[in-house]
């Protein structure tokens, strides 16, 4: 049976929806209405931020709610849309691209603040170019538990609320079946949407654009002597903090566009992405980035091209080009001070001393010799009793003399710092739980056999990543010879 149920709209119990971004009018959007997929399941509820948004829980478990969310039936008061963007991709300009998939049903006032809806893999839109505007269940499994692991990892990402499903079959490089996300933001702003408005010279729209963003999201930046320096400056931060955490973690984004950059410094777009098992700085992750332009060691920088991009952007807005440039520089000081803050954190250290570059420096020079599994390291790290042998770190390396020397300078170093604090820190930074490939790919395989406790399992470890969780002990282990071997592209 096909679900489509459009003569009777539904509402969402005791939450309204607003409709901020389609007050910027249709220069910035298609109206349209998502296409529905026949005879939709659940694969996942996120009961977690249901609770955080006020969703009221049998409602979200009901078969409205999941007509609603996967796009075959209207929501009561919303009025869904496809927003235009365009974009650097791999370092070229690539023109028009645009929401080819995603629609936006409007924003939420829920329990958390206004929180936009948006439904990825609902259908073609205008801005769907080759694409089949729908979403496979393999890549939206990664989408929603990576958007969850994230979030619990304490750096900045859109949420994923649900994942439904549908036997329809979608043509990759091979048939597979089709998903939707419902994705959650303030807003899914991008980086491309500035670039779409200022490359094709309408300059009006970008002012309107850019005072949205200031007026909804960057409100300081108004009582700026030249508020759209002041926008630049203040995304530059939020990015840079957000690429600090993904490098203190192991994330690697995998297709940094300029069209894949959230204007509020979220994580979004989770595509190829990989949580690094053997620590190796040169690792790529999109098996279609060829020349490895995305490869981890390079985000910080390329997230500098991308401002720089968003700056270039911008200029019409400006009095002068120094304007722009002076705005970037704090990407310098601030990325470097993030990582470092969040590398004192792994270590345990309270404060920063003159010594710490130097352990910092050391560790990675030592993991990435031996490729040393990153997340097991620092999560073994956080057991290290300074002076004593500490062989469940120290088997980890083929360099003993060189894991010795560095403990020495380590326990050194801990002397003076307090036991529990330090404990604390540690805990927090060092997470037990991450989205390693293999673990999202056990997950997907079982689902595609109709099985997706795997995918609840995983997103209930990831929500809590730092907390033991006895019962799933191997899902915290090395990954097995076979990870290796998986190859993720773009193709989602
Ligand atoms: P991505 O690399 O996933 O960020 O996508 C780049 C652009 O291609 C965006 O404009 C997407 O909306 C669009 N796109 C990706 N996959 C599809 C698809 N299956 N159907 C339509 N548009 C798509
Ligand atoms: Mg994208």
């Amino acid at each position: 049976m096909n679900a489509v149920i459009k003569d009777s709209a539904a509402a969402i119990p005791g939450l309204a929806w607003n409709k901020r971004f389609a007050t910027l009018g249709p220069d910035f959007f298609t109206e349209l209405q998502p296409t529905p997929l026949p005879s939709p399941y659940w694969v996942s509820r996120n009961a977690a931020l249901a609770r955080a948004l006020g969703l009221d829980e049998p409602w979200f478990a009901s078969q409205e709610s999941l007509a609603l969310f996967t796009g075959n039936q209207v929501a009561q008061g919303t009025q869904p849309l496809a927003s235009v963007y365009s974009g650097h991709q791999f370092g070229q300009w690539a023109g028009q691209l645009g929401d080819g998939r995603a629609i936006l049903l409007g924003e939420l006032q829920t329990a958390a603040g206004p929180q936009e809806i948006q439904l990825k893999g609902a259908g073609l839109t205008p801005y769907s170019r080759m694409g089949d505007g729908r979403a496979v269940l393999r890549s939206s499994i990664r989408e929603y538990l990576c958007s969850e692991a994230m979030h619990g990892l304490g750096i900045p990402t859109t949420r994923a609320l649900a994942i439904t499903g549908s036997d329809a079959r979608v043509r990759r490089e091979e048939i597979e079946t089709a998903a939707v996300v419902t994705r959650v933001a303030p807003s899914f702003i991008r980086f491309g949407h500035f670039e779409h408005f200022s490359y094709s010279d309408q300059h009006e729209q970008l002012k309107t654009l850019a005072d949205f963003v200031i007026d909804n999201f960057y409100p300081d930046c108004r009582d700026a002597a030249q508020p759209y320096a002041a926008l630049l400056q203040a995304v530059s931060e939020r990015t840079a903090t957000m690429v600090a955490a993904w490098q203190a973690v192991g994330f690697c984004h995998g297709v940094m566009n300029t069209d894949n950059m959230s204007i509020l410094g979220l994580t979004i777009d989770y595509g190829p992405f990989q949580f690094l098992d053997a620590f190796d700085p040169g690792h790529i992750c999109n098996h279609s980035d060829t020349q490895g332009r995305y490869a981890y060691n390079k985000q910080p920088n390329i997230a500098y091209w991308n401002l720089f991009c968003l700056g270039q952007a911008l200029l019409p807005l400006m009095d002068t080009q120094e304007q722009a440039l002076a705005a970037l520089e704090s990407y310098k000081t601030v990325f470097p001070q993030a990582l470092e803050a969040r590398m004192r954190a792994k270590l345990g250290l309270p404060d920063l001393q003159p010594e710490d570059k130097a352990l910092i420096e050391g560790i990675f020079k030592l993991l990435a010799a031996d490729k040393v599994d990153y997340t097991i390291f620092w999560r073994r790290l956080n057991g290290f009793v300074p002076g004593s042998d500490n062989a469940p770190v120290r088997d980890l390396f083929l360099d003993r003399p060189g894991f010795d020397a560095w403990a020495l300078q380590y326990s050194e170093r801990l002397t003076p710092v307090d036991h529990g604090l330090r404990a604390d820190l540690m805990l927090k930074s060092n997470p037990k739980y991450v989205l390693r490939n293999h673990l999202g790919e056990q997950a997907i395989r079982a689902a595609k056999l109709n099985d997706f406790s795997g995918v609840d399992t995983l997103l209930k470890l990831l929500q809590t990543p730092s907390e033991e969780h006895p019962d799933h002990e191997a899902l915290a282990g090395f990954p097995p010879d076979w990870a290796s071997a998986i190859e993720i592209s773009c193709s989602s």
